[in-house]
């Protein structure tokens, strides 16, 4: 009956399940298999914006800084690294997205990726004018699509979602019509976490006749995606955040392998082209994923990204799952007993089967709320107007670290 009682604030046995939970929870070796974090650093709650650096990151750079950089020099490109971007997007693929060998390459970042296959699938659909995306989508996502729109004469057709919810199919299958040429979306909300049903959508707009284009930045390493088995046209998405990649790391995109010989990407750089040492008069396209490539691939980032995605690989993305879904009720549960009562409100969903990777939650004062936090070594991240985003990168968040990180939040109010 008792619950254990620490300091002067009742923790309601949390601290103890919290404990517990670490015990039991069968990815508890990988905790061990990140670099341990900063000493004033008492929680990490932004796996999800910039995930944290994994074991064995540091050495492989050094390695290959001093043997392949410093020893292969220029001979490093034909011996081992021009082939890197497929061979990274094929594990990428098999690891998180569902994707068979052969549609999945690491390219520039995600905002450059996606400018890249929405216009690709735009010019893929001629005699439509219209692109559909939502009010919340992320803002590079809709930025984009604004200059796609003025660059092609095209219009937008914007779906109102709820900020605390997301894009359903519903909402879908009133927008599209003969005119869509291309649905953009977000599989997993930035701001609420909302799993979109990229299945069901993906169906809608094809009865459409339109093409989709999913950005899984937030979903990839943390929810598990089946590009192949929804029918999924285009994808793109980041890898500093649950992929662990590190700062700036390339992302990756994804061309379904039967539109891979009809779209064409609008920059075409030499390293996209079939023969790029041919130095040839004209372009022309390499067959499959490489014509997504425009300029030299970021090699030095895809080695940090490679070693990071090992640990993905061997934990497997179900077991991935299970985990976050733990850990963002754990904390749903903490906020609901600590928090809720003092004014704060949960702007994500309560059905784990549409909640990724994190929780966010909200009150007017949560900026200065924020701020405190990290002064204190707490680190969640803000989002405007009023959100605290509580994200748990599901491989190197312990229990522990969510029950410090919430009980931090509550002395705070
Ligand atoms: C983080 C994120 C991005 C980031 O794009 P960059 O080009 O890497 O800055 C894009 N879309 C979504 C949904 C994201 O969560």
């Amino acid at each position: 009956m008792s619950g254990t009682v620490t300091g002067s604030l009742g923790d309601g046995g949390f601290a103890e399940r919290a404990a517990r939970a670490d015990a039991d929870d069968p990815l508890r070796a990988w905790l061990e298999r990140f670099e341990p974090l900063p000493s004033d650093v008492v929680a990490y709650l932004d796996g999800n914006s910039l995930g944290r650096v994994a074991k064995g990151v540091n050495e492989a750079m050094v390695n290959f800084v001093g043997e392949q950089w410093g020893g292969r020099l220029i001979r490093g490109w034909d011996e081992s690294w021009m082939n890197m971007p497929e061979a990274l997007g094929d594990r990428i693929g098999a690891a998180a997205l569902g994707a068979g060998a052969g549609q999945v390459i690491v390219g520039e970042s995600t905002s450059v990726l996606l400018y890249k296959l929405a216009r690709a699938a735009l010019d893929a659909r001629p005699g439509r004018s219209c692109i559909v995306v939502d009010t919340d989508n992320f803002p590079t996502d809709r930025y984009l699509l604004e200059g796609i729109a003025e660059e092609r004469g095209c219009t937008l057709r914007w779906v109102q979602t709820d900020p605390g919810a997301g894009l359903t199919p519903d909402q879908v299958a009133t927008a599209v019509d003969g005119d869509v040429a291309l649905v953009v979306a977000s599989h997993v909300s930035y701001r609420s976490a909302w799993i979109a049903d990229a299945a069901a959508i993906t169906a809608i707009a094809h009865e459409a006749g339109a093409l989709v284009l999913w950005d899984v930045s937030h979903s990839v390493g943390s929810v598990p995606i089946r590009l192949d088995e929804w029918g999924v046209d285009l994808a793109a998405g980041c890898t500093y955040k649950y992929l662990n990649g590190g700062p700036g790391a390339p992302a990756f995109a994804y061309v379904r392998r039967e539109h891979q010989s009809a779209l064409r990407q609008p920059i075409w750089g030499w390293l996209g082209s079939v023969d790029p040492f041919a130095m040839g008069a004209g372009y022309e396209p390499s067959a499959g994923m490489r014509s997504v490539l425009s300029g030299t691939p970021h090699v030095l980032s895809m080695v940090a990204l490679g070693v990071a995605l090992g640990h993905l690989e061997e934990a497997g993305i179900e077991a991935v799952r299970r985990k976050s879904v733990a850990l963002t009720s754990f904390a749903l549960e903490l906020a609901d007993a600590w928090l809720v009562p003092e004014g704060v409100a949960v702007a994500s969903p309560r059905d784990p089967d549409r909640r990724g990777g994190h929780v966010t939650l909200r009150r007017p004062d949560f900026r200065a709320v924020n701020e405190r936090l990290w002064k204190l070594g707490v680190i969640p991240d803000f989002r405007y107007p009023d959100g605290i985003r509580i994200g748990l990168a599901p491989l190197s968040t312990s229990f522990a670290e969510v029950y410090r990180g919430l009980s931090a939040l509550r002395a705070e109010l």
